[in-house]
């Protein structure tokens, strides 16, 4: 079994799923160059609880956890099978870490679909997601990845998805594909730790501009998983694709483990949809 890499997506606004854009098409290129997986385990800003679990249902249901986008988007049926059994191996390795088994809360948030679709669209390998811990520091998210590391030699792909600036309130519909100064600083910033020296991912938290582009932490914390298993194997992270859409979010993608394959698509993220303002709309 080929030792798996690991990678952090920025997923942007849910409509991704259905495009095809520059973003997407990394997405694609990753899925097509990676080793088949026996399993691929996502850490998605979008199960943010107050405990660390697993998804352990043998046939997890798609969510469809956003409102105000268009019906097609509520009609997105990825289904692949859950790997119960992974439950047990991840309770193991973590240890003394607790995690625990959830069998009927969550299922494939748009999170992990929305990437999925495009990274491995026969829905054909099975999906668990890790939640994250709502009340644990960073040191805690960037542990419990360096932890995780030695599953990628037992075939289990693990995929952060999130986004590294997210600041929903900060957003301008006249900036399509364009990043505020403070959003470009923080990407950049954090990209030169990611790819330098990703231990250091926790302390972003010290960045100038962090309380702008991390206004929740639900979105950086995915990164921090990647970071750890970066960290923990001594493999800085290669950038996969990178941009930023409506100013205040950024788009980067990275993969540790593999050369990222060439960019080869083109376009903009996804548009947002007309009407009710993005940030009630938990993209
Ligand atoms: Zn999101």
């Amino acid at each position: 079994m080929s030792v798996m890499p690991a990678a952090f997506f920025g997923h942007g606004n849910p409509m991704n799923a259905l495009e095809k854009n520059r973003y997407t098409e990394a997405w694609r290129a990753f899925g097509q160059a990676v080793p088949r997986p026996r399993a691929i385990l996502v850490v998605s800003a979008h199960w943010y609880v107050h405990a660390t679990a697993v998804t352990a249902m043998p046939r997890p249901r798609t969510i469809h956890d956003f409102f105000g986008f268009p019906r097609e988007l509520f009609e997105v049926d990825y289904r692949p099978p859950g790997l119960p059994e992974l439950y047990e191996e991840i309770a193991d390795i973590v240890h003394p870490t607790w995690v625990g088994a959830d069998l009927d809360s969550w299922g494939i948030d748009h999170g992990a679909w929305s990437v999925l679709m495009h990274a491995f669209p026969d829905a054909d390998i099975p999906v668990a997601q890790l939640s994250i811990n709502a009340l644990k520091p960073f040191d805690y998210h960037l542990q419990l990845g360096a932890a995780l590391a030695p599953l990628r030699e037992d075939g289990v792909l693990l995929i952060g998805s999130g986004n590294v600036v997210h600041n929903l309130g900060g957003v301008s519909r006249a900036l399509p594909d364009a990043g505020f100064d403070w959003a470009q600083r923080f990407d950049e910033g954090a990209k030169e730790t990611m790819l330098t020296d990703p231990s250091a991912a926790g302390r972003l938290d010290g960045h100038r501009d962090y309380d702008l582009a991390v206004p929740t932490p639900d979105h950086f914390l995915p990164l921090l998983y990647v970071a750890g298993i970066a960290g923990a194997t001594g493999t800085p992270a290669d950038v996969l694709v990178d941009g930023y859409a409506y100013g205040s979010l950024s788009m980067t993608s990275y993969t540790v483990g593999m050369d990222a394959p060439a960019p080869m698509g083109s376009g903009f993220a996804a548009p947002l949809p007309e009407g009710p303002p993005a940030d009630g709309a938990n993209i």
